[in-house]
């Protein structure tokens, strides 16, 4: 009888003979016969995962560049490329030196062509060549130390970034100073003090160096933004890369994880913040778990713009979908047993929990490169490690445009501090096509976000900041 079973065996997992399980079986009851299938040299999960590898890549085979198909899609039909500009050639060798022609212009001529020009370029051609420098003069440094002329001053410092690689620019001394920790320096939480280099002004609390608020207790300092720019532009000596950035951490309740990555020479940063929540929970509660008790903002990431719009309403509607455990107790717990028989349906407290036409849209901020995205997500709760619970928990994910790292008064850093108020975030031409959120994930990941509406943060535009009610 044993031999009639195993050539049933044999003939039903013909068709299936690469699989694990054959292997195991075959070889234990037949070790020695003569038709043993051969090993496969793979297992056929290495096999497949080996197969996908190259698709999920996203790589170019010839380029070994990441291919953005989306990004292709995009740009067909974009008709005003700017392809008519042709870089000048500064590094072929064979280009004359200019200091002959320069040299036939006379000073004041070349003090005319740097009357046109503002104190931040006229400094800057006078910095250019030592001929110019000649014909020019020193008058225009000296213009850039005067107190007015400070932006100008910025300007022309962060321009000559490139030849200073062991050193970093201060902006509130508007110095470069020396990096003592070069190429180790680390973001540490707010707390931890972390020089990057030795400042007279670093102790004043009245000259604070451009910092972004990242959660309560996170501070981005704007040097980390020059650094990984300066390392992505010029190259790895100038400072760190975006994957010394990444972080996770847990706070007041909340899990944060942030990520960072370049993109058409800015800085994009994703935050990603959760915490449980529980169904049915009062407004002074929910008041709780979204508001730090210390300066009222949010516990996850936001912008400067955050008090204006919907933000707020969003989540507190976010948090009113979690499904309501029902009562079991006396005649009402007797009336919905009756009626889940009936409908067939069985009440889950651990159901997923769909959001609604308002809160479910991507937001973003009208006034800023930032866009927002509110989930409700079904975790384990791991605060206490011995019980293996699942709660819902309110995930909010800010995307954010950090610029490109040479001055903090750049439209990007500016608007999301809130120091600048002229981009329009709808019409700027790095979002007008195309979501921060969707670069952001088409970077990072072969699987596309679900297809999410964009609207706008405060479509009403009405801006009362702390005076509106609607944010607490
Ligand atoms: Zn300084
Ligand atoms: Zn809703
Ligand atoms: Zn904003």
């Amino acid at each position: 009888m044993p031999s009639v079973q195993k050539k049933s065996r044999q003939t039903l997992r013909k068709g299936s003979s690469r699989s694990m399980t054959d292997l195991r079986l075959s070889t234990s009851s037949r070790p020695s016969t003569a038709d043993a299938p051969p090993m496969p040299d793979l297992a056929p999960l290495q096999a497949h995962r080996l197969k996908y590898r190259q698709a999920h890549a996203n790589l170019d085979t010839q380029l070994g560049e990441r291919s953005d198909y989306t990004t292709i899609i995009h740009s067909i039909g974009v008709l005003d490329a700017d392809d008519t500009f042709v870089a000048a050639g500064l590094d072929s060798e064979y280009r004359d030196p200019g200091e002959g022609d320069i040299a036939k212009l006379t000073p004041e001529l070349w003090a005319k062509i740097a009357g046109y020009l503002d104190p931040a370029d006229a400094a800057s051609l006078a910095f250019s060549t030592i001929t110019l420098y000649r014909r020019l003069g020193k008058k225009y440094f000296t213009a850039l130390s005067m107190p007015e002329n400070i932006d100008y001053k910025m300007r022309f410092l962060a321009g000559i970034d490139q030849s200073l690689p062991h050193h970093l620019l201060c902006f509130p001394c508007g110095k470069y100073h020396r990096r003592t920790a070069e190429g180790t320096e680390r973001l540490r939480p707010a707390h931890v003090i972390n020089p990057l280099f030795d400042c007279p002004e670093a102790m004043n609390s009245l000259n604070p160096p451009p910092r972004h608020r990242i959660t309560h207790g996170r501070m981005l300092p704007f040097a980390f933004v020059q650094l990984i720019m300066r390392a992505y532009r010029f190259g790895p000596k100038y400072g760190i890369t975006t994957d010394t950035m990444n972080r996770r951490w847990t706070r007041d309740g909340w899990t944060h994880a942030s990520r960072f990555i370049i993109h058409e020479g800015r800085l994009l940063m994703r935050v990603k913040s959760q915490a449980c929540a529980d169904p049915d929970m009062p407004p002074s509660l929910v008041r709780m778990l979204l508001h730090s008790r210390e300066d009222y903002w949010p516990y996850f990431s936001a912008c400067a713009h955050w008090r204006d719009g919907v933000l707020m309403p969003a989540c507190r509607c976010a948090l009113e979908h979690i499904p309501k455990p029902r009562s079991t107790g006396g005649l009402q717990g007797m009336e919905h047993k009756v009626k889940d028989k009936w409908t067939g349906y069985k009440f889950d407290p651990n159901a997923l929990t769909t959001l609604c036409g308002f809160c479910r849209p991507m937001r973003r901020c009208p006034e800023c490169p930032t866009e927002y995205l509110i989930e409700v997500k079904l975790t384990e709760d791991r605060s206490d490690p011995k019980a293996m619970v699942f709660r819902q928990a309110i995930v909010v994910t800010q995307w954010t445009d950090l610029g490109d790292g040479t001055l903090p008064s750049g439209p990007q850093w500016g608007s999301i501090n809130g120091t600048r108020d002229d981009y329009d975030s709808f019409q700027h031409p790095h979002y007008a096509k195309r979501g921060l959120a969707s670069i952001f994930e088409a970077a990072i990941t072969a699987d596309t976000l679900p297809g999410q509406r964009v609207l706008s943060l405060n479509p009403k535009q009405k801006k009362l900041g702390e005076k509106g009610h609607d944010w607490y």
